[in-house]
């Protein structure tokens, strides 16, 4: 079986479980230990940030994960896929925050919300951790806090990613510019030929009718290859309930009312509930994409300072990370 193969068979199984370092994550020691954790308790994608470096970092995640396995007495069916994110301006996936000196009173709400704790004691914004979630702004009653965006160029960038250990793309869409969305797509279909891409969407500019033809348009020159990532409300995860991942599984249901024949991930809000609540709803997906409920799980021992030197915090790590992608992926027939 080659990689597309595995790939589509976990698909078809419904237990696609991938764990969402963030697209604007590029701190290489979390990724790494993220990788680590997460491909020993049975993650079968990575989603990174679109840095040549930051994969580098995932696959030495990988490799770690394989020294581990023997050590902690576990196997290792899937080395996860990794994939790398990019999006067009705008996307909330791909900006940073930025903090006003002169607005800011230090009040310290966005500090106290910040799960990625990407505001350091000073109220700056720690560029390589924060992955512009827009949960800081939310609360800043002083305007304080604006967004920046770092539109890569593809054409140069995408190779590198590949070249470093990357096996898919996804295009993270949210934006009203179809021809921007399908000039991106046409490049990351040619750089991809042999494996899924992906294309994340959510319904925050689009109607359901406009969200439909997109995939249809993306589908028409990806084919079998393509994923449609069913964002409900980007980056709201941390919450294990199933008002927190609803939107994903209602976009979800949108994409398989469409009958294209795509790959469903629901992502975005989404925890432990979101298969169940797929379930509950009769709504096919195939398989999971978890940021931030997953990443908050294990996020005390990825940042212990004995991470790297004590195999009981990482195996404590997976045995709750574990846990997750067990009830994500075990999913009855619908
Ligand atoms: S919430 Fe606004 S005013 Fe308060 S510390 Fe953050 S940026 Fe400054
Ligand atoms: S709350 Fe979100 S957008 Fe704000 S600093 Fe933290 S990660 Fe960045």
């Amino acid at each position: 079986m080659n990689r597309f193969q595995s790939a589509r068979s976990l698909f078809e199984q419904r237990s696609f479980f991938k764990i969402v370092c963030g697209a604007g994550n590029e701190d290489p020691v979390e990724v790494r230990r993220l990788t680590t954790v997460y491909t020993l308790a049975g993650a079968s994608g990575i989603d990174l940030s679109a840095d040549p470096g930051i994969v580098k970092s995932a696959v030495a995640g990988i490799a770690d994960a394989g020294v581990l396995a023997e050590k902690l007495g576990r196997h290792i069916t899937c080395r996860p896929f990794i994939t790398v994110s990019v999006g067009l301006a705008g996307d909330p996936h791909i900006r940073k925050a930025r903090i006003n000196p002169e607005t800011c009173i230090q009040c310290s709400l966005c500090k106290d919300v910040c799960e990625q704790e990407a505001v350091d004691l000073v109220f700056h914004i720690r560029e390589e951790w924060c992955i512009g979630c827009g949960k800081c702004a939310d609360v800043c009653e002083k305007g304080a806090i604006s967004f920046f965006t770092h539109r890569k160029d593809l054409a140069a960038l995408l190779p590198e990613c590949l070249a470093a250990g990357a096996e898919m793309i996804e295009l993270h869409a949210v934006t009203l510019d179809d021809e921007a969305v399908l000039k991106d797509w046409t490049l990351i279909n040619s750089l991809v030929p042999d494996n899924y891409i992906s294309i994340c969407l959510d319904r925050s500019l689009l109607s359901d009718s406009h969200l439909t033809q997109r995939i249809r348009d993306a589908q028409a020159i990806a084919g079998e290859r393509m994923i449609v990532q069913a964002d409900g409300a980007p980056m709201s995860g941390g919450s294990d309930d199933f008002h927190t991942t609803l939107q994903a599984i209602a976009t979800a249901d949108i994409v398989a009312k469409s009958k294209i024949p795509v790959k469903i991930l629901a992502s975005g809000g989404t925890n432990a509930k979101t298969m169940e609540l797929a379930e509950l709803c009769g709504v096919k997906v195939h398989g999971v994409s978890i940021g931030t409920f997953a990443r908050k799980l294990v996020r005390q021992h990825i940042a212990s300072d004995e991470f790297d030197h004590d195999a009981r915090i990482v195996q404590q790590a997976v045995e709750i990370a574990e846990i997750l992608v067990r009830q994500t992926t075990h999913s009855k027939e619908i």
